[in-house]
């Protein structure tokens, strides 16, 4: 019986990955992978069968039980088998599905945290989650609903820190942004999109609340995050700055 390594691969950039995730990698008999996670991460299991059982917004995904089972299968044949998940394994990756299947059916796990998302995306943003009188608590949040769930139960959520961060929310900003208003969240809260965070496809937009929908209509077809609160405040300031530059520079040339 071999055994399983749920593995964090990081919010993108195959240098972000722990060493021990890269230790795992290269013991791997075979990878299962998101399809989130890069071919540079990928690179590090050469000698590795790999299986794509990714989920991609709008796409076909394989389904979880599916998954479940295709690594027990693949304990019982292989000695070193790698679930490799975008971010970190323990946030919004379903890995307590994963988990319990495989503690039923009696397989050694072991989990290797990542980088999630969240962090990639502040350190691109130069900007802390939290700040002394400003934010002391912040929410890993998402709106995507599971089955039987009010439709906006996330929304009265949000309210219950001081920073906001949304996964699998881009594509939904409209909802987003009204959820968020009629929970009590102020339309001029500073907001920023950050979409491939760490990646050279990174882009960032800072905007506000209300102004969500908008902002979003700018963003490629890659994963991105919404992160909402005071601490944003700066980057918008800092935006304002650079179109009005922008601005001078296009007077003083016409
Ligand atoms: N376990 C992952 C999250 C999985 S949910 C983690 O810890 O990061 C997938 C969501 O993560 C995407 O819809 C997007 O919101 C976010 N995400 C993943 N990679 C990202 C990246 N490089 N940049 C911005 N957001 C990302």
């Amino acid at each position: 019986m071999g055994k399983v390594y749920l593995v964090g691969a990081g919010p993108g950039a195959a240098d972000l990955l722990t060493l021990r995730a890269a230790r795992a990698l290269s013991q791997a008999d075979v990878v299962f992978h998101d399809a989130l996670v890069d071919e540079a991460v990928l690179a590090l299991a050469p000698q590795a069968r790999r299986v794509a059982v990714g989920k991609r917004c709008g796409q076909l995904s394989t389904a979880q039980q599916f998954i479940n089972r295709q690594l027990v299968d693949a304990a019982r044949r292989h000695a070193c088998v790698v679930r490799l998940k975008g971010g970190d394994p323990m946030l919004f990756g379903r890995a307590q599905e994963e988990l319990s299947a495989l503690a039923e059916a009696g397989i050694d796990v072991e989990v290797v945290p990542g980088v999630s998302a969240a962090f990639g995306a502040s350190a691109a943003l130069g900007c802390s989650l939290t700040r002394r009188g400003l934010s002391r608590s912040v929410m890993f949040l998402t709106p995507s609903v599971g089955k039987g769930e009010p439709e906006h139960a996330w929304a009265e959520a949000a309210r219950g820190a001081d920073t906001v961060v949304l996964y699998m929310a881009s594509r939904q900003a409209d909802a987003i942004a009204r959820g968020l208003t009629a929970a009590g969240v102020p339309g001029a809260r500073p907001a920023v999109l950050v979409e491939n965070a760490s990646l050279p496809t990174q882009r960032v937009l800072p905007t506000t609340v209300a102004r969500l929908p908008e902002a979003a209509r700018q963003l490629g077809g890659g994963p991105a995050l919404i992160l909402v609160g005071e601490v944003y405040a700066e980057l918008i300031e800092r935006a304002a700055e650079l179109d009005g530059a922008a601005a001078e520079r296009r007077s003083a040339a016409a």
